[in-house]
């Protein structure tokens, strides 16, 4: 194993043992796959197996549900202030390894180590936000003719399915089942095929935090395990993030059931002449989010539309913050940018990097494997930097997930709009102006699901609704919405 940082090799070694050979998490109890098979986890900085977890099939599944369907009546009943005491506690649990999770995230899924333990945070903060709202699980009292009482009870819906995806994996195997379970719902969360070691080590604490049951991990691949729950007749509710694709998938798998899409983004962000551009430059380099993630995130601002006047000084701008980003071993505290998450990943993003070239856009910064000794194993991509791109090339119009930035240029507002929206996503955009009646203006006109005004794709605010139009998905998170989508609401009538 070339892992050499001791801490690295520590925490690996410790995950192992807690999990007992990596294994999931079903009613409680650390449990093999029924098939006996394993896939390998890789460690993409040097492309090596580094552990192997249960390959999870229908069998496993229906074992999850099984378990969520036993805890459910007791969990369900249970006040609300309880679930959101297990919840805070989980919470804390989580902060209290957030190091030691960030480590394991970096070393399997290649994000550097230093914004995993910021993610592993995160994904706590969200229980303890989602806590705070479960008073205001409230129905309604609807006026009905000839006197009576006529009511509403928002109720959980059972066993719900949660499926993830690679980029933040701790974030989400321990964000993402919180409103579910605030609202009295039982839990089968199944992470990425590349990165489902942390979610596996969750397993430990919620052992120790959630009675048997309530929350079930199981690993395995989408096509098999992701499948088979989303089929999955007792499953009423599936909360998926990931790719349109496979969105598209379980939208014709999943039959009658509740959904939640959150997709893929190819996000715009649109700069006018009058703002300062530095600060406009510094926001299009945060908000590509290559620290953290190697610009692998849904809301990256990957479409950049800049006016002509202030093109040359902007590029500059971004040039030297782009140089400036420290591109290294994930596990390592000094790294900003670690590797893209796999080998498969890697060539997918060269490829289109290649047909940005073949195109005719100017890649004006990277674009081949990152420089460095110690990074020619691993999968590191240098940041590429597209100038000259035009509205239609391929990298213009698809996600990419990853270091890739195309910059457009406008001069005529209303082109520039059409350009905009000419997308197939819609998930968020930024737009950067000094001039409020023009920013609130754009907000209205651009077809995205979250705007910001003078910010950029690194800025979420908790209690804000996130999610996209079109092609982007269905439904909105980290919000009383995301809360309320975990209920389905009963009507109830009295006769006086
Ligand atoms: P992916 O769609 O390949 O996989 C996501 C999850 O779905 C994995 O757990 C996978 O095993 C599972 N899966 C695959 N096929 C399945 C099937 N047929 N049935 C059920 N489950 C199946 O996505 P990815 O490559 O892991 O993640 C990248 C994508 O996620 C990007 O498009 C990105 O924009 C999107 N994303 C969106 C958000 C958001 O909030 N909108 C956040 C993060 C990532």
């Amino acid at each position: 194993m070339s892992l050499n940082d001791a801490c690295a090799l520590n925490v690996l070694k410790t995950a192992e043992e807690d999990t007992h050979g990596w294994k999931m998490m079903i009613g409680g109890e650390w449990v093999e796959s029924r098939s006996g098979k394993r896939t390998a986890s890789i460690n993409p900085a040097h492309d090596e197996v580094i552990g192997s977890v249960p390959a999870g099939n229908a069998e496993d599944i229906q074992l999850a549900v099984d378990a969520g369907k036993s805890a459910f009546p007791a969990w369900s009943r249970l006040h609300v202030d309880e679930r959101a005491r297990h919840c805070r506690q989980f919470a804390a649990a989580v902060r209290g390894m957030a190091r030691e999770l960030g480590m394991l995230d970096a070393i399997d899924s290649g994000n550097a180590w230093v914004p995993m333990v910021e993610d592993a945070k995160k994904g706590a903060s969200l229980h303890d936000f989602f806590a705070g709202l479960g008073m205001e699980m409230k129905g309604e009292t609807i006026p009905t003719p000839g006197g009576g009482l006529d009511y509403t009870r928002p109720q959980p819906f059972g066993v719900i399915g949660r499926i993830i995806p690679f980029n933040h994996p701790i974030s989400f195997a321990a964000g993402k089942i919180a409103p579910a379970l605030i609202a009295g719902n039982t839990v089968v969360l199944k992470p990425a095929d590349q990165t489902p070691l942390s979610a596996l080590w969750m397993g430990k604490l919620v052992q120790e935090c959630f009675p048997a049951g309530v929350v079930n991990i199981v690993t395995g691949d989408g096509p098999t395990c992701g499948a088979a729950l989303v089929a999955h007749k007792e499953v009423r509710r599936i909360a998926f993030t990931g790719s349109v694709e496979t969105g598209r998938a379980i939208t014709r798998a999943a039959g009658i059931k509740s959904l939640s899409l959150e997709l893929g983004g190819k996000n715009p962000l649109i700069i006018y002449p009058d703002v300062d551009v530095e600060k406009a430059a510094a926001a299009a380099v945060a908000g590509m989010n290559f620290s953290a993630s190697q610009g692998q995130s849904c809301g990256s601002n990957s479409r950049i539309f800049v006016h002509s006047k202030i093109k040359v000084r902007f590029m500059e701008a971004v040039l030297e913050r782009v140089a400036k980003i420290r591109i290294g071993l994930p596990e390592l505290e000094t790294t900003q940018m670690g590797p893209v998450v796999s080998r498969r990943h890697y060539e997918r993003v060269m490829g289109y990097i290649d047909a940005g070239r073949k195109e005719g856009a100017r890649l004006v910064h990277g674009g081949g494997h990152a420089p460095g000794e110690d990074l020619q194993k691993g999968c590191f991509v240098d940041i590429a930097i597209f100038d000259n791109v035009r509205h239609g090339m391929k990298i213009e119009r698809e996600e990419i997930f990853g270091p890739v930035m195309s910059v457009l240029t406008w001069e005529d507002e209303a082109k520039m709009l059409q350009e905009v929206n000419d997308s197939d996503y819609g998930l968020c955009a930024n737009i950067w102006t000094n001039d409020i009646t023009t920013g609130m203006r754009m907000a209205e006109a651009v077809q995205a699901g979250y705007i910001w005004i003078n910010g950029h794709g690194g800025k979420r605010f908790k209690g804000a609704p996130f999610g996209g139009f079109k092609d982007s998905g269905l439904g909105r998170e980290h919000s009383i919405d995301e809360l309320m989508s975990y209920t389905q609401i009963k009507n109830v009538n009295i006769a006086f």
